[in-house]
C-alpha cells in the first residue's frame, strides 16, 4: 500500500481549506481500494469527528441528516422509519450490518462503482484510467448499467440509499471551499459519464456536510430491491415509488429507480404517464415501457429491461392494491 499523509480534522475548514485531499469517513469502500491501489491518495483527512451526525428537523417541516449520521441510525430513525419509510428500507436492503454501523450518509452517496474492472488495475478503465478504454463494453456487464451510459462507460450506480433519497426529492448541502454553503438537488449531484472519472457536481475541496429531506409527502412509498441472493448484494434493479391515489386516480408519483442507471434514475415521462389515470395494469405497462424506451443494454445485462419493467409494474401495484 502506497505510504500516505493522514490527518485527523477537527473543524470544516481543515477539509475545505485543503482541496487536494481526499476525505474519509466511514471508510467502508475507500479503505478497499487504497488496498487495492485502485486510489492512491497522497493526503487523507478524517472527517470522523466533525460534528455532522444530527437527524434535526427543518423549518419547513423535513429532515436535516448530518452527513455522518450512519446508516445504522438513520434506518433506525422514528421519523424517518413512520414519514420516509422507503428510505429505511432501501437503507436496510443496503449492505450488511457491520457495514451499516460504519457506513455515513455522505459516503454512502459518494460511494464508487462496483464494476469489476474498476477494481482490478490490470484491466482498461476509463473511470480509474482515463482514456485507457472500458474492459466492460464486451466483457463482463451482467451489473451494468442501461441508461445514462456513454461510449467511455456502463458502470451502474451501486447506492439504495441515494434512489430512495431522489425519490423524496432529497437536496445535498455542501460547503464550498470559500465556507459558503449551497444545496444540490440530488437528481442534478451526479453527471452522465462522458468524463467517467468526474462523477458528481461536488469540486475539490468541497464537503458534503448534509442531504435535506422534504417535509413529508402524501400517499403510500415502498422500496422494491431484486438482486441475486437475499442479502448483501447490489441491485440488479430497484424501484423506490411513492404514489398518491385521491377519488380512484392517481394524483401524485414520485419514482426513482436503481441498478439500471449511471446514477439514480428518474424520469419525469414515467411520472406523467401516471398523475390522472385510474390504477390499472395497462397504465403501470405504458409507464414501464417510457422508462426503458431509451435503454441501451450489452449482451450481459440485457435482461435488466424486462427485470425493470416487471419491477415497476409491481412496485405500482403493491402501492394502489391493484391485483392483476
Ligand atoms: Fe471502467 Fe466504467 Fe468501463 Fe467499468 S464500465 S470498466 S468503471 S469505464
Amino acid at each position: 500500500m502506497k505510504q500516505f499523509d493522514y490527518i485527523r480534522a477537527g473543524a470544516n475548514s481543515d477539509v475545505t481549506g485543503t482541496p487536494d485531499a481526499t476525505i474519509i469517513a466511514g471508510g467502508t469502500n475507500l479503505l478497499d481500494l487504497m488496498k487495492l491501489e485502485v486510489m492512491t491518495p497522497d493526503r487523507l483527512v478524517d472527517i470522523s469527528r466533525l460534528d455532522l451526525k444530527q437527524i434535526t428537523p427543518t423549518r419547513d417541516g423535513g429532515l436535516r441528516i448530518g452527513a455522518l449520521v450512519t446508516n445504522s441510525d438513520l434506518a433506525a430513525d422514528m421519523t424517518v422509519r413512520s414519514d420516509y419509510a422507503a428510505l429505511s428500507s432501501a437503507l436496510l436492503a443496503g449492505a450488511s450490518g457491520q457495514l451499516r454501523n460504519k457506513a455515513t450518509t455522505g459516503g454512502n452517496l459518494l460511494q464508487r462503482t462496483r464494476c469489476y474492472y474498476f477494481y482490478d488495475t490490470d484491466q482498461p478503465c476509463n473511470k480509474r484510467d482515463p482514456g485507457s478504454g472500458c474492459s466492460a463494453m464486451e466483457g463482463a456487464n451482467r451489473l451494468h448499467a442501461i441508461l445514462g451510459v456513454t461510449d467511455k462507460c456502463i458502470a451502474s450506480h451501486p447506492s439504495d440509499m441515494a434512489v430512495a433519497m431522489q425519490m423524496l426529492g432529497a437536496e445535498v448541502e455542501i460547503e464550498t471551499t470559500d465556507g459558503v454553503t449551497r444545496t444540490v438537488p440530488l437528481s442534478d449531484f451526479y453527471l452522465i459519464p462522458t468524463d467517467p472519472a468526474v462523477e458528481t457536481v461536488l469540486q475539490p475541496g468541497e464537503l458534503i456536510t448534509a442531504v435535506i429531506l422534504p417535509a413529508p409527502a402524501e400517499g403510500r412509498q415502498t422500496y422494491r430491491k431484486v438482486r441475486d441472493r437475499a442479502s448483501y448484494a447490489f441491485a440488479m434493479v430497484s424501484v423506490a415509488a411513492r404514489i398518491k391515489v385521491t377519488d380512484g386516480k392517481i394524483t401524485q408519483a414520485a419514482i426513482a429507480c436503481g441498478g439500471i442507471g449511471s446514477m439514480p434514475w428518474s424520469d419525469t415521462a414515467v411520472e406523467d404517464a401516471l398523475i390522472g389515470q385510474e390504477p390499472a395494469r395497462e397504465v403501470f405497462g405504458k409507464a414501464a415501457d417510457i422508462l426503458v424506451a431509451e435503454a441501451a443494454p450489452k449482451e450481459g445485462n440485457a435482461f435488466k429491461v424486462p427485470l425493470a419493467r416487471r419491477t415497476l409494474i409491481a412496485t405500482l401495484k403493491e402501492l394502489t392494491g391493484v391485483q392483476q
